[in-house]
């Protein structure tokens, strides 16, 4: 769980500082990308269901635009602070330009707890927001999308309000919207199937044929549930998943060594990411305690569940046959744990390249918007898997071309290209 006095932009930073000095960097370029480039930092007064007016904090910052607008998502959540913000904008640039797409790196908040706020009070936080960042975001300069918290329906009351100021109808503005009122088919799918897309392609270089291979899942929401179809597909099989459950806030792994049953075990799951344990009992798993989907004795473990989760204290619990680890969460791997984990071999897909497909269809989603004109889903998957492989190979050959770690090796080629843009344009 998340930890002390852990400032995730402190963590952005002092990742940034080693692959500056890895690029061996000037110290004007190192100065502008330790730092976002604008923030934005507002009250959002909403008049609430009572009758009163209630102040809340909102913020977006925007780290690095050299290669494009602006790109990250809006969060709502009650422990929101500008450093968590700042840090997640800097990761979103280190992202954009791991797979090459032409945006930069954003994210945007709204320090408050959406379920204790009615759906009218929702709709008032979502226009407060965008009245007070119109004119400093866009289709042409920072392009938000749904984060924690936020959903579709969010973006929709974000971009009325957009283009009730703008008097014009902008869909590239936001992202993250529903099929039929400007999203991209396929973006359900992205992240989790771009996870398996880089997956597939570290298996080829380890020549592991992926119907050899067994996985272990943490999570089972969104990113989980299209990693395991789309690994299924192509033959894996997944012994254990795990989740949250929320009556008893703790974490529960749900084993089956025949090889979990994807849509029976989404048939008894909840919107969450929740899977009901007495009827997961009937369908024959064996339920083990949160912990157990790392020790599961497999070649893949694919973390999609939250953040600090591999870490120093139970790295050793890894089964000693695990030979890759896709991250399809944010941040599972603690630095301590990198560590156990190449002493051990093991090959680490990093987080900002195996989960970069969820961005990589909002940016398709972008393109569309903009065109007015959608693409069928198969197009969209295919453009996403070309651009997903692309990365991973770039990724992968630096990697064994200077004895990098595939982490560093991502972000020694993003950073590159953020700071040639920067050069490039002429700003350090
Ligand atoms: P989700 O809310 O749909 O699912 C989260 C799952 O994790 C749920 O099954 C929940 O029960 C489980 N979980 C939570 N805490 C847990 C714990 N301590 N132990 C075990 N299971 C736990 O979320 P998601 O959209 O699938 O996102 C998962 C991760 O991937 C997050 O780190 C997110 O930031 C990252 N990510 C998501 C996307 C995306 O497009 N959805 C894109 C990039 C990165």
């Amino acid at each position: 769980m998340a930890s002390k006095a852990f400032n995730s932009f402190e963590m952005a930073q002092a990742q940034f500082d080693k692959v500056a000095a890895l690029l061996d960097l000037d110290e004007s370029t190192r100065e502008l990308l330790r730092h976002p480039l604008r923030e934005y930092s507002f009250s959002v007064p909403v008049r609430m269901d009572d009758g009163r007016v209630k102040v809340f904090r909102g913020f977006r910052v925007q780290h690095n635009d050299a290669r494009g607008p602006s790109k990250g998502g809006i969060r709502f959540h009650p422990l929101e602070t500008i450093d968590t913000v700042r840090a997640l904008a800097m990761w979103m640039t280190w992202k954009c330009a791991v797979v090459d797409i032409p945006l930069g790196g954003a994210k945007g908040g709204v320090i408050c707890d959406p379920h204790h706020l009615s759906a009218r009070e929702q709709e008032q936080v979502c226009r407060g927001w965008v009245r007070q960042v119109a004119k400093n975001v866009g289709p042409v300069a920072d392009v938000p999308a749904p984060d924690v918290m936020t959903n579709a329906q969010h973006m929709l009351w974000m971009l009325d309000e957009f283009e009730v100021i703008h008097g014009g109808k902008y869909p590239g503005f936001i992202t993250g919207k529903p099929v039929g009122m400007g999203g991209s088919l396929g973006r359900t799918e992205a992240t989790g199937f771009g996870v398996v897309f880089t997956l597939r392609e570290a298996l080829r270089e380890m020549k592991l044929p992926v119907e050899n291979t067994k996985a272990s899942v943490q999570g089972f929401g969104n990113v989980a549930q299209y990693a395991i179809r789309l690994y299924e597909q192509l033959g894996g099989k997944v012994v254990c998943v795990s989740c949250w459950d929320q009556a008893e806030q703790t974490a529960y792994s749900f084993k089956k060594d025949t090889g979990v049953e994807l849509d029976k075990l989404l048939a008894i799951t909840d919107s969450f990411g929740g899977i009901n344990k007495p009827e997961a009992r009937k369908l024959g798993y064996e339920i083990l305690a949160g912990d157990a989907w790392l020790e599961q004795p497999v070649d893949i473990l694919i973390p999609s569940a939250i953040e600090n989760q591999i870490r120093g204290d139970n790295a050793q619990k890894m089964h000693a046959g695990v030979r890759v680890i896709a991250e399809g969460a944010n941040g599972p791997t603690t630095p301590e744990a990198d560590k156990v984990l190449q002493d051990r071999g093991i090959f680490v897909i990093p987080d900002f390249l195996a989960n970069a497909g969820g961005v990589t269809c909002s940016y398709f989603e972008q393109v569309q918007s903009n065109m007015n004109y959608y693409w069928e889903k198969d197009e969209v998957l295919g453009k996403l898997d070309l651009k997903m492989t692309s990365a991973f190979l770039a990724v992968s050959e630096l990697a064994r071309g200077r004895k990098l770690s595939m982490r560093d090796a991502a972000y020694v080629i993003a950073v590159s290209r953020v700071a040639q843009a920067c050069h490039d344009r002429g700003w350090v």
